[in-house]
């Protein structure tokens, strides 16, 4: 009798659990953005991804195709490798995605990521500090991988990686899978739901992106480690990329142009499931010079820094220097005079109803560099 009443009471919990998942699900949507004015020197991309050349599930032309359904622009394909030669051979324009392919290092102290690099004659070596060197040298950047998954980063002297991951999906979704389960099945019908859910606030990749700032500039990234489930996950992170002119339709040209927006920090990062991303600007005004994101620039009491976030739905726009926040505000138009010399990134949260938790950037620019007058 006791075993029977125990029974209900659960079925009766897991009824009311699924209507309620059901009532949040119905009410879920992504923000979009009507009035976007679309230019041809924004565009899109996801970035880490994994194929079949490694452990991935899906070819690199399958996950194109994947790409080509969302809208996306480019897509950086990073096997396993040091570098994977088979993987970088796939790059070019597929279902009119242009493919990128680097590779994923495994050095001594964590996972590597290198891009852009002219192929190296032999592969590169497996200490993590040499490493970064001989991709420098062949002028590729190195990105340093979820530094706080199971394969972690061990932090060294800073020696300028070009960058960090600040968020990384795969390590969300694999190794905090007891706290999603509520979410899990969800992922099945509304695969955006689940993944906002699963979004925490990178705290420790957030403090050690402004930790390594203060000695080398370094740019921040929103990574997917996407192995598998790529339909549901290439639209979930985006790198937002600028652009000095719309994107060549010659492979190389086309290549070379987002690697160097890369490199240089041209871009932000957002949770496009959230809402659309498209059309926030950060830069800094020194009299005719517009100094962008990523770029380094000497301290002027007359410059100000800029931000756009012109969008229809509410978000509070947070102005970070040198790791602390100095400002919050909802306007759309930002206009800041900085103070100080440092560096200075943006932090935007989407105010409106989302799944998403509140202290996850939606946005994250890169940052721009104010260096003292010598
Ligand atoms: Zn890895
Ligand atoms: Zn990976």
């Amino acid at each position: 009798m006791k075993k029977k009443k125990i029974l209900f009471l659960l079925l009766g919990l897991i009824m009311i659990y699924s209507f309620w998942l059901c009532i949040q699900l119905v009410r879920f949507k992504t923000y979009t953005n009507p009035a976007l004015d679309k230019t041809p020197l924004e565009i899109q991309g996801s970035y880490h991804i994994h194929t079949t050349h490694s452990d991935g599930r899906k070819t690199p032309e399958k996950i194109a195709e994947f790409a080509s359904r969302s809208s996306l622009d480019f897509i950086i394909l990073t096997d396993h490798g040091a570098p994977n030669f088979s993987s970088m051979a796939t790059a070019g324009w597929k279902k009119e995605i242009l493919v990128l392919a680097g590779s994923e290092l495994s050095v001594s102290r964590g996972h590597l990521v290198a891009l852009g690099f002219t192929p190296p004659s032999a592969p590169f070596s497996q200490n993590a500090e040499q490493a970064a060197y001989q991709i420098k040298a062949l002028s590729g950047l190195s990105i340093i991988a979820h530094p706080y998954s199971k394969v972690s980063w061990s932090w060294g002297k800073p020696i300028g990686y070009n960058g960090l991951e600040i968020i990384n999906a795969k390590t969300l979704l694999k190794y905090d899978l007891l706290s999603s389960i509520p979410y899990l099945p969800s992922l099945l019908v509304k695969p955006d739901y689940a993944l906002l859910k699963m979004l925490k606030r990178p705290v420790k990749n957030l403090n050690k992106w402004d930790e390594l700032n203060h000695t080398n500039p370094t740019m921040g990234f929103y990574s997917l480690d996407a192995h598998l489930l790529y339909k549901s996950l290439l639209p979930f992170l985006r790198l937002h990329v600028l652009l000095n002119n719309p994107l060549s339709e010659e492979f190389e040209q086309a290549s070379h142009q987002v690697l160097s927006a890369l490199h240089q920090g041209r871009f932000y990062n957002a949770v496009d499931y959230a809402a659309q991303a498209s059309g926030f600007r950060f830069w800094a005004q020194k009299g005719q010079k517009r100094v962008q994101m990523g770029e380094k620039s000497i301290f002027d009491s007359h410059a100000t820094l800029n931000i756009r976030a012109e969008f229809p739905f509410t978000c509070e726009v947070h102005l970070i220097h040198n790791g602390k926040k100095i400002m919050a505000s909802t306007e759309k138009r930002i206009v800041h005079q900085p103070t100080h010399p440092g560096f200075y990134r943006v932090e935007v949260y989407l105010k409106e109803r989302t799944p998403m938790r509140k202290d996850v950037p939606w946005i994250l620019s890169n940052p721009i560099f104010f260096q003292e007058k010598n």
